[in-house]
């Protein structure tokens, strides 16, 4: 398994997703960080938390593989905390949690971010 595997798998993941966040539903980026900042007008350490990454619905260390039916795409701050407790939830438990603190504003790093996330949970991008 090499990275460059697991980072095509990625791609496709998130365009499957259309380049939202398999937990957060919030937009990624992958290696745009520039466009994605002015895009959507964040700083770039806001936005350095929306990086896509690879995330393995079964974790490798309980046997799940790189494999596509295995692999979706999240951003950095949900694929980390997801890892952070010793008993990680299930990716459907976990979605959920997630999008209920998103709603409550609660996930992602307040400010900027909550200002271009609207009331109905949906993503504006923001028109000069
Ligand atoms: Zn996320």
């Amino acid at each position: 398994m090499t990275c460059q595997r697991l980072k095509t798998l990625k791609l496709k993941a998130a365009r499957r997703q259309d380049w939202c966040c398999y937990y957060c539903r919030m937009p990624m980026w992958d290696d745009d960080l520039d466009q994605f900042v002015i895009r959507y007008r964040l700083t770039r350490r806001l936005a350095q938390t929306l990086k896509c990454t690879a995330e393995h619905l079964t974790a490798q260390c309980e046997g799940g593989k790189d494999r596509a039916d295995n692999i979706v795409a999240a951003c950095l701050i949900c694929n980390r905390r997801r890892h952070q407790t010793m008993k990680p939830k299930s990716p459907s438990d976990y979605q959920r949690h997630v999008q209920g603190r998103v709603r409550k504003g609660k996930w992602h790093p307040q400010g900027r971010i909550k200002a271009v996330f609207n009331a109905g949970g949906e993503w504006q991008e923001n028109r000069p």
